[in-house]
């Protein structure tokens, strides 16, 4: 079983993870990022089918807080972000939306550029070993680290520390935190989608909640719509048989797509999608009046249920870390 150590280890290279890595690393940390997926981003996913390519997560990002804001506009000059829209058809200018350029994923290549990730390796447990975490991975390797920020969605984090004694305040906090789910189809078209620009559509009411063409967005090089099931549809049928579920969601949005026909889908499900109850801090130092090594807690279930509370909460969480003890 090989062994490695690092100073501060990140489960997650979401936004959130890549986001305090960052930081960390400009403080002059060594950091080690370790996440179960193919690709970098969480929740910012994208896919390809044949010629088609999809944003199938997050669809775009908005701003509030002045770094972040600064953050948008450093990706919009490396090339990797731009403004999508401000306002739907026929309504007031609203809040400038950004997208990924060429994908939201780019985001993430970009913030993950010069950081060390460990990719397709998932973490299955965490003890804790005198002063370090031990950390074993699905490869049979194990790793330590003498600082850890966790930044899965919360269920999952609390099952990786189903042995570790969380102080009952922190862990009820924890417990409290919920999840909508979110049943992504990624449809490829022979044609057009009926859809004005943007290219996009918000539901209200219905087994859709949005309906994006990633041709329009400048995603697809051919014509392509992702269909993201509402929370309520999504909650009945995430456990249901896929392509059957997907074939629904493709028949709910036929006034949206015209005379296009799909001539091939796919159809993923988000069970933990957006939070619906989140913590009211931007992160949680879980190893605060403990004897435990430091333990933080990020993820968009602390500083806000988007692509910007995520980035926040890795910042929060590094800066949590920054100046402790080496
Ligand atoms: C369908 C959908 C649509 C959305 N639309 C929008 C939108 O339009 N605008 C917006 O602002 N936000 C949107 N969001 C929310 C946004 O995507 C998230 O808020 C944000 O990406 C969360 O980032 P994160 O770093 O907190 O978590 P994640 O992106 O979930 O990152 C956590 C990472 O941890 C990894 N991981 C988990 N467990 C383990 C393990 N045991 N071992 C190793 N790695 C592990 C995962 O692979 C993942 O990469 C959407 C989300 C979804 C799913």
């Amino acid at each position: 079983m090989p062994h490695s150590t690092t100073d501060i280890l990140i489960i997650g290279a979401g936004l959130a993870g890549l986001s305090a890595a960052n930081d960390l690393q400009q403080a002059g940390h060594q950091v080690l990022l370790v996440d179960k997926g193919r690709g970098l981003g969480g929740r910012l996913a994208g896919r390809r089918i044949g010629d088609a390519s999809f944003d199938h997560g997050a669809q775009f990002m908005t701003a509030r807080e002045p770094r972040f804001k600064a953050a948008i506009a450093s990706w919009i000059k490396a090339g990797v972000a731009e403004e999508w829209y401000s306002s739907y058809p026929g309504q007031p200018n609203g809040h400038p939306r950004y997208r990924g350029v060429p994908s939201m994923t780019a985001v993430a290549k970009y913030l993950a550029v010069g950081l060390d990730v460990l990719r397709t390796t998932r973490v299955d447990s965490i003890a804790q070993q005198q002063a370090s975490w031990l950390v074993s991975l699905d490869n049979g390797d194990s790793l330590s680290a003498k600082q850890l920020i966790i930044t899965s969605p919360v269920p999952q984090t609390l099952e990786l520390l189903a042995d570790i004694a969380l102080p009952a305040d922190k862990l009820a906090r924890l417990e409290n935190i919920a999840y909508e789910s979110c049943i992504a189809v990624m449809a490829v078209l022979d044609g057009p989608t009926a859809l004005p620009a943007p290219g996009a559509i918000a539901l209200e009411e219905g087994p859709i909640a949005w309906i994006s063409d990633n041709l329009q967005k400048g995603v697809s090089q051919v014509p392509a719509v992702t269909i993201h099931g509402s929370a309520t549809f999504s909650a009945e049928n995430l456990n249901g048989e896929r392509m059957h579920i997907g074939q629904q969601l493709i028949d709910a949005a036929a006034p949206y797509l015209g005379s296009a026909q799909v001539t091939e889908y796919q159809v993923h499900g988000w069970r933990y999608s957006k939070p619906t109850v989140v913590d009211d801090a931007p992160c949680m130092l879980v190893s605060e009046s403990t004897d435990l090594p430091p333990l933080v807690l990020a993820g968009d279930a602390f500083a806000g249920p988007r692509f910007e509370g995520a980035v926040q909460s890795g910042w929060a969480a590094a800066k949590q870390l920054i100046g402790a003890a080496r």
